[in-house]
């Protein structure tokens, strides 16, 4: 019986292994490994963290939803891929690492007939010293971060209902952060909730990022149709920042943060420090730490992966100037180029280059924003190879592979702006193509009947009714593969 394997059970490797056993039935041995034991529905850390949810609620245990679907599950951390086995075995194998109390630190070698690698980001922490919980500021990238961030948040309120002033500061903690919409998110929800509590004249909001505009998002920005009207998502967002009165410092890179100190430079070269006394900074991403190596034991750690750590799939990594991006250089099939049994998807998969327009400070910092994998596209890339895949293992190596190119998919993404049935709002925004492409588009890059903007309480109880419809999906519930990605 054929084996997948999947490195990874978040939305992409999560949903890959959920399509795999529908298709499949018992004609595979479908293997899931995943150092965490629970599966977390991670844009809902946004409410966790500023109290609205709790880490039960945007989290469940994975063990009983694999026993169910009879999917193998391994609580262990992937370290190196043997893609052509050893001296022993010409089949590819796994070396695990099990995270598992009961069996911690036990090694193994988990053979496969296919690998899906889709271990999401590494939270890049220490490339900005004194970043992140371990450190001098906070996280929402966990449901744990989350929490600890609700309780410093909760400090700063009791704080300001005593009359002292506080300084907020929520961003991206690296000049090549990605997730910009995840901080914008955190901005709004905090903002509401200093609202909320009577304690806004007091406090001073900020929002740090390495974004050149406002409203670029990692996403180069984007033109809506709005009411027959064609607007910027710069003037868009800029203008909820007006009305909320929160203050932006943009063309960041964040330097180190000291206790109370974010030290930053920005694009111009020039070097600022900023006070704070709660600051929610998110991390840069890179692959997460995994080695490669060939039959012989050489070690082809740069072969199958970037520089970045992400697996190199059937994307074109030439290096090309911002100009000759095309929407082509993107992967569609996720096929890694030299292994054809292994698939890279999610955040996981290394990108061509990025989205928005590179630039680097006269000090030669990089100040950009690295490319989003939302959602959205990550559990459809999950869908796509779990199909190509069953495909081949139905009709053999030569059934064609599905495609899921991001230059030539939407995404939907609903940054909310706070909490609460009558008083909630968020930021609904749609695109087309995510990737944008001036050949087809040559204003904008993107479709403008498909590309749309619109903030209001509906977008809160749609980002609401999702957070409900993706858990149920995620438990495999009755009917979860009619909910789409
Ligand atoms: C705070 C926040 C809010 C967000 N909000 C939104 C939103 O509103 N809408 C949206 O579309 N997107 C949002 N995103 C982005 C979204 O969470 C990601 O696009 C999505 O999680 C990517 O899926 P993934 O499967 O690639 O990675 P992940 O979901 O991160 O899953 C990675 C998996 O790999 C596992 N893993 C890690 N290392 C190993 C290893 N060595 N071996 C095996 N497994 C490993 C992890 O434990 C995890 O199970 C948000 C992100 C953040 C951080």
């Amino acid at each position: 019986m054929a084996r997948v394997v999947i490195l990874g059970a978040g939305i992409s490797g999560h949903t890959a292994a959920l399509h795999l056993q529908r298709r499949l039935k018992t004609k595979a041995d479908i293997v899931v490994v995943s150092p965490n034991s629970n599966w977390n529905w991670i844009p809902s850390n946004i409410w966790v963290g500023v109290g609205k949810m709790t880490k039960d609620q945007v989290t469940f245990p994975l063990a009983p939803i694999y026993k169910r679907k009879h999917i193998g599950f391994r609580q262990a951390k992937a370290v190196a891929i043997h893609p052509e086995g050893d001296a022993d075995t010409a089949q590819g194998f796994v070396d695990i690492v099990y995270t598992d109390p009961t069996r911690l630190g036990e090694e193994e070698q988990l053979p496969y007939d296919f690998l899906i690698v889709a271990t999401g980001p590494k939270l890049n922490f220490a490339a900005t010293p004194g970043l992140g919980p371990d450190g001098n500021s906070w996280s929402v990238c966990t449901a744990g971060h989350a929490e600890q961030s609700a309780a410093a948040l909760e400090t700063i309120i009791e704080a300001l209902k005593t009359g002292e002033r506080k300084t907020l500061v929520i961003g991206v903690g690296h000049g090549t952060c990605t997730c910009e919409g995840a901080a914008f998110e955190y901005t709004f929800n905090v903002e509401h909730e200093l609202r909320e509590r009577g304690v806004r004249e007091l406090a001073d909001v900020v929002y740090l990022s390495n974004e050149y505009d406002l409203g670029d998002l990692g996403v180069g920005g984007m033109t809506f149709a709005q009411n027959g009207f064609e607007t910027s998502s710069k003037m868009w967002t800029e203008s909820l920042f007006r009305e909320r009165g929160v203050r932006a410092i943009l063309r960041a890179h964040v330097e180190k943060v000291d206790p109370g100190v974010i030290h930053y430079e920005v694009l111009d070269g020039s070097k600022h420090t900023l006070d704070f006394d709660f600051a929610m900074l998110l991390p840069p991403f890179r692959g997460v730490d995994m080695k490669a190596y060939a039959n012989d034991g050489a070690d082809i750690t740069d072969d199958l992966f970037a520089p970045n750590g992400f697996l190199r799939v059937d994307a074109d990594y030439e290096t090309k100037t911002y100009d000759q991006w095309a929407p082509e250089d993107w992967p569609k099939t996720y096929q890694c180029p030299r292994y054809a049994n292994v698939f890279g998807v999610g955040i996981a998969f290394a990108p061509p280059h990025a989205i928005s327009e590179p630039r680097k400070s006269p000090n030669g910092t990089v100040i950009s924003p690295a490319p989003p994998r939302t959602g959205m596209p990550s559990g459809v890339m999950g869908r796509t190879v779990a199909i190509s895949i069953a495909e081949r293992i139905n009709h053999g190596d030569q059934a064609p592979l599905r495609t899921a190119s991001m230059a030539a998919m939407g995404a939907a993404c609903i940054a909310s702006a706070g909490t609460g049935l009558r008083k909630g709002s968020a930021a609904a925004i749609t695109m087309y193509p995510i990737i944008p492409d001036r050949k087809r588009f040559p204003d904008s890059g993107r479709d403008l009947t498909q590309t749309s903007g619109e903030i209001g309480l509906s977008g809160h109880w749609t980002k609401l009714l999702l957070h409900y419809l993706f858990i149920y999906k995620a438990k495999a519930r009755f009917g979860w593969f009619m909910i789409p990605e």
